[in-house]
């Protein structure tokens, strides 16, 4: 019941670390209609939860004036290169005649009432402007959950990594996100999820201690952080040494992963005694553990990840266990905000449905709690 729509592909930034422009090419955007479409096929066949895909998915726009129809059907169209939102604050071709990104989250929301979950992924910090922050307030169905990478925080790395912005000028948007998005007064606290590179050509250890202090003031639920190394086809590749020794990487990874970890934790904590909704995704892996599932049958059937078309063939043996009357099994969902959530229930029937649950305790991962 869950499911990812590409709504953009390729990309124009050119970081210097990145195959993705080489590879995929230059940014290109759906038509707006072709993804509503999209979207309420899924909705019909019932999945709930949408999720919107693209390298640089907050830099969508399709501008109508240009389209190009072949046989009827309007044809996907190159993305216009603009400064984003560090210069302005607001889609600068916006119009009568633009679909931009907030416009089109206004129109899946509004349009696709079904889906009661919607997100995107990943976002380019430099394009967010306020209209986007807008209509994520505006609009309950939106999740307050950003993808935010900042890669690194260095200005001398952001540059010659070709990032496009400085420290500052990420930390303002990331100010800017909390202000309109976390009202945890409400139930709705924003939550921000991160990526880093430790070890990129040049990075001393000055370099690395403005990363751990970026990675500390900006209080990320989590972050995928990685030792760089050079990837043929890449800028970097060509033109810069990988002069970051293999154990100094490692040490960076470490000691930047302890930083994340402790943030983790403090941010699940702070969970405990609050009632979250939770889209159920499956059949909790510890409890398939229990139930003698293999770790290559966990892996293969990815009881966590979302698919295209909704449910993955997950947690077979405690389903089953669970039909036959055998007890309580153990359920896993996210909240909003991306936290994960394990909770007991009689059986696997509430898998891709939302509940409401008390979270009773809280690691650096995930949330445990009881349904209310
Ligand atoms: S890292 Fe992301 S923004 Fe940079 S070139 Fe690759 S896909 Fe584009």
């Amino acid at each position: 019941r869950s499911a990812y729509v590409r709504i953009t592909r390729g990309c124009n930034k050119f970081c210097t670390y990145c195959v993705v422009p080489f590879t995929r090419g230059a940014e290109i955007h759906r038509p707006p209609e072709h993804i509503i479409e999209e979207c309420k096929r899924l909705a019909d066949s019932g999945v709930i939860e949408v999720t919107l895909l693209g390298q640089t998915v907050n830099h969508y726009r399709f501008e109508h004036g240009a389209a190009v129809t072949l046989h009827g059907v309007t044809q996907p169209q190159k993305g216009r290169a603009y400064a984003g939102a560090g210069s302005h604050r607001r889609d600068p071709f916006a119009g009568e005649n633009v679909t931009t990104f907030a416009d089109l989250l206004r129109r899946i929301h509004d349009e696709v009432p079904a889906i009661q979950r919607l997100r995107f992924v990943t976002s380019y910090p430099r394009d967010f402007g306020d209209d986007v922050l807008e209509v994520i307030r505006d609009h309950p169905r939106i999740c307050r959950y950003l993808h935010v990478p900042a890669q690194s925080g260095s200005d001398r790395m952001l540059k010659a990594m070709n990032r496009g912005y400085t420290v500052s000028e990420y930390e303002e948007f990331l100010g800017r996100a909390r202000a309109y998005l976390d009202q945890p007064e409400i139930g709705r606290p924003l939550m921000l999820s991160g990526d880093f590179i430790v070890g990129f050509p040049g990075e001393t250890d000055e370099d690395f201690e403005a990363t751990k202090e970026l990675c500390a003031r900006a209080r990320y639920k989590n972050s995928f952080i990685f030792k760089y190394s050079p990837r043929p086809g890449t800028i970097a590749y060509d033109k810069m040494d990988d002069d970051v020794a293999e154990d100094v990487k490692r040490r960076r990874n470490n000691e930047l992963l302890a930083v994340q970890g402790k943030i983790s934790e403090e941010i699940h904590r702070e969970q405990i005694g609050r009632e979250v909704e939770v889209f159920v995704e499956g059949v909790s892996k510890q409890q398939r553990k229990r139930d003698g599932e293999t770790k290559a049958q966990i892996r293969k059937s990815g009881a966590v990840t979302l698919t295209v078309g909704g449910r993955e063939p997950m947690g077979r043996a405690a389903d089953a266990r669970a039909e036959e009357g055998e007890g309580a099994v153990q359920l896993s969902g996210r909240t909003d905000g991306d936290l994960i959530v394990f909770f007991d229930a009689d059986d696997a029937s509430l898998v891709g449905r939302m509940v409401r649950v008390r979270v009773e305790s809280a690691n650096e991962r995930s949330l445990t709690g009881r349904r209310v």
